[in-house]
């Protein structure tokens, strides 16, 4: 998957509508301490589903709205809207908002989705808020201190497999609801007897 657009609107620092293109090639972020080159990339992991108020430096997810200064008053929504290509080249448009007091809203291509779906798409093209390949301060010593099943998990969102163990939960989930119902079903067929 190709990241070719990133657009942020009150999204931490980024209080007015910002846009960047992200063009083929190498691409430097550039500017002094604190000016937000690291919400940048917190964007995209945000974007992608991350749901770890935590792992975007703050203590709820609301946090990532824009909070005010001295001179500009907070904002009451954050938004992040992430163009890319799959590698096939179909154009993907993912939208994540945030209103303060009602959570958070996906949209993938103009529709509502669920967060779940969001990692889904990610996870099929081998990335998503926590692939290895978004590399965010410290991230590096984290990777190398990783256990090993924590070592396994990285390796199967690179290869795009990650989905596949959602994909079988839910099924498993769904087999036990049906034998559930069927084991209900007997008892009811068991009393008409
Ligand atoms: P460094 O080079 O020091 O790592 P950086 O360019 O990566 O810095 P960031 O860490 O991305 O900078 O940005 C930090 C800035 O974002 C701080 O000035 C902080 O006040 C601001 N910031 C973070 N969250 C919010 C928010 N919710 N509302 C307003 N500003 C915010």
């Amino acid at each position: 998957m190709q990241i070719r657009r990133l657009k942020l609107s009150g999204f931490k620092s980024f209080v007015e509508p910002a846009e960047l293109r992200i063009e083929p090639g190498l691409t430097g972020v550039v500017g002094p301490n604190g000016c937000g080159k690291s919400n940048l990339l917190e964007a995209i992991r945000w974007v992608m589903g991350e749901s770890s108020a935590k792992s975007m430096r703050g203590g709820g997810m609301e946090d990532v709205i824009f909070a005010g200064t001295a001179q500009r008053p907070a904002r009451d929504f954050a938004e992040v809207v992430l163009h890319a290509a799959d590698s096939a080249g179909e154009e993907l448009e993912v939208v994540r908002r945030i209103e303060r007091g009602a959570g958070s809203a996906y949209r993938v291509n103009g529709r509502d989705v669920r967060a779940k779906d969001v990692a889904l798409v990610f996870a099929d093209a081998a990335t998503g808020a926590h692939s290895p390949a978004l590399v965010s301060q410290g991230r590096i010593a984290a990777v190398i201190a990783a256990k090993p099943a924590e070592r396994r998990q990285m390796l199967e969102e690179a290869a795009g497999i990650a989905g596949l163990h959602v994909r079988r939960r839910d099924a498993e989930q769904k087999l036990r609801a049906t034998e559930a119902n069927l084991a209900r079903l007997d008892d009811i067929l068991g009393q008409l007897d």
